[in-house]
């Protein structure tokens, strides 16, 4: 299994697609959105579950063609009506009944038909949390080789910022992913996820943690030294 964290398409289905090389042969940056306002629903969505991200994806359908195997919870009765049985198996892992379901062999959906979502008003909530711009505002790179039109637009998202402090709540941010990518060795083994989209998620749920350990750190250079930052992060997600 790759990730059960797929996939929104958003619904701005009706927005142009903008984001074509320009005139110099560079990538046009997408709009989006304001930073600490992303940031504040998408803490609240990965602490409450209240998911349904609006990504203005225009016509982008990269994460509906990246090999990505979806998670369908049993109580999605909806999308389950709508998506054939034998599409669908048995997560690992989940208990009975949490249903996955896989791509094709060119790595599509198989609900993507002509490039549209065939089941958009019933999709899976899975899609309807998939958030690519979690990974511009991280820092963390998703796999290029496998991954290479959900790349493309993450390296095209601009975030706008109202103040200096959303300019800092990024900064911040990046930091707290950078902490957690390259200091792997000094959390419990398998405590870190593999997964980039879920590493960025984790980065999302501590990086208010991390921005005030290193504030501490940050008036006593010595003070603090990462492992116990690292301690310190996982005793706080408990
Ligand atoms: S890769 Fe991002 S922009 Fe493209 S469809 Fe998926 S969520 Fe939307
Ligand atoms: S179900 Fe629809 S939104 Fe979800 S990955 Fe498939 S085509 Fe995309």
């Amino acid at each position: 299994m790759r990730r059960p964290y797929n996939n929104s398409c958003g619904v701005e289905r009706l927005l142009s697609e903008k984001g074509k090389n320009d005139a110099s042969g560079g990538l046009v940056a997408f709009p989006a959105g304001e930073f600490s306002g992303w940031l504040s629903s998408t803490e609240a969505s990965l602490e409450f579950g209240t998911g349904g991200a609006d990504v203005p994806c225009g016509a982008c359908r990269g994460c509906c063609r990246s090999s990505m195997f979806i998670q369908i919870k049993p109580e999605e009765t909806q999308a389950l009506n709508r998506i054939p049985r034998e599409l669908l198996f048995e997560a690992p892992g989940l208990p009975e009944g949490h249903l996955l379901m896989g791509y094709t062999d060119q790595g599509n959906c198989p609900m993507l038909v002509d490039n549209e979502c065939s089941i958009y008003e019933d999709r899976p909530q899975t899609c309807r949390d998939y958030d690519c711009r979690i990974y511009a505002a991280t820092g963390i790179r998703v796999n290029p080789r496998d991954e290479a039109e959900i790349a493309k637009r993450v390296d095209q998202w601009a975030f706008d910022y109202r103040d200096d402090g959303s300019r800092e709540e990024h900064r911040i941010v990046k930091a707290a992913a950078a902490f957690l990518r390259d200091n792997r060795d000094l959390f419990p083994k398998g405590w870190l996820p593999g997964y980039p989209v879920e590493l960025a998620a984790l980065t999302v749920t501590i990086y208010r943690i991390f921005a005030e350990l290193t504030a501490m750190k940050g008036k006593d250079e010595d003070s603090i030294p990462d492992a116990v930052i690292a301690q310190e992060i996982v005793r706080a997600l408990g």
